[in-house]
């Protein structure tokens, strides 16, 4: 809970830690099916680091936990360190580092790293000390290390790591890939009806309409008493997953732009959250509304 006094009165936000939220299936965030199968691909090696990057409160305690889950529900030493234990994981040992004075996260990291571990999730790196500890581990072979930090999207992790003071070849050694979202609300599914616009309103989404006439058909939430009138009720991810290859291993290493990194990853496939967002929008899921919302796009 946080809160801060204004000119009339408190400003509250309140941030509900649902635990059976943080248990769901990694196929009920919203990754699509290939996204999905690569980040199991991820959570079943022995080391190398995973990453999830996104601005505060976008769900990636609720994807840390669930990735958790789904890797120590196959019987493995897993660790965590985090700066306040949010969701307690059944089976799995959680180290706080905020009540403990003097303790950082690279303390811990060590700590851990002595007891043998497969998996250890890392909660923010938020500071060199944190980002170098978790790369560290992570080349060692074993274990395996899940991480978030604070970037915008996944090429942007790269240059978060770097800017942490990490050396771009312990960078490329050890990230494997590297998931970035961003939570979208869904359309109220009790009061959704569909309208039609014109194909070229989608275009700052990427959309590319077959010609000037061309209508598509949308969704958005009337507004009913179930989401109070809001047309929206729970939320969902949209997320991109940069899979780290050889050619991108190589390209972090020499320190390319992130522009050339970016290109190298849609080439091998990667759909940017964007991308992703799309085709949400188009599925009638969510609405263009929040695309704008949650990536900053501009209105045009
Ligand atoms: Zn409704």
């Amino acid at each position: 809970m946080s809160s801060v006094s204004a000119l009339y009165g408190e400003s509250i936000v309140a941030h509900i830690l649902d635990k059976s939220s943080a248990l769901v299936g990694l196929n009920r965030l919203g990754f699509t099916p290939e996204v999905q199968a690569q980040l199991e691909e991820l959570a079943l090696r022995p080391g190398g680091l995973v990453l999830v990057a996104e601005p505060l409160n976008s769900g990636k305690t609720t994807t840390l936990c669930s990735l958790m889950n789904r890797i120590s529900s196959i019987e493995k030493k897993a660790f965590t360190v985090e700066e306040f234990i949010e969701y307690p994981l059944d089976g799995i040992m959680q180290i706080e580092t905020a009540r403990k004075a003097g303790r950082d996260v690279g303390d811990a990291v060590r700590a851990v790293m002595r007891q043998d571990p497969d998996v250890l999730m890392i909660g923010d790196l938020r500071d060199g000390a944190a980002a170098r500890a978790a790369c560290e581990a992570a080349v060692a072979g074993q274990p395996l290390v899940l991480a978030s930090l604070h970037a915008p999207d996944a090429v942007s992790a790269i240059s978060r790591l770097t800017n942490l003071g990490v050396e771009p070849p312990l960078i490329a050694e050890s990230v494997m890939g590297i998931l970035a979202q961003r939570l979208v609300r869904r359309i109220c599914t009790n009061c959704k009806e569909p309208y039609r616009v014109n194909a070229t309103e989608l275009r700052r989404f990427g959309f590319v309409p077959e010609d000037a006439d061309q209508q598509v058909t949308l969704f958005r939430g009337k507004g009913c008493e179930t989401c109070r009138n809001t047309g929206y009720r729970f939320r969902m991810s949209i997320n991109e997953l940069m899979w780290v290859n050889e050619e991108i291993v190589e390209l972090i290493a020499r320190r390319a732009l992130p522009a050339d990194i970016a290109d190298a990853a849609k080439a091998n496939g990667m759909k940017t959250m964007r991308e992703d967002g799309l085709v949400k929008v188009l599925e009638g899921i969510t609405t263009p509304e929040e695309l704008v919302r949650v990536l900053n796009l501009r209105e045009t």
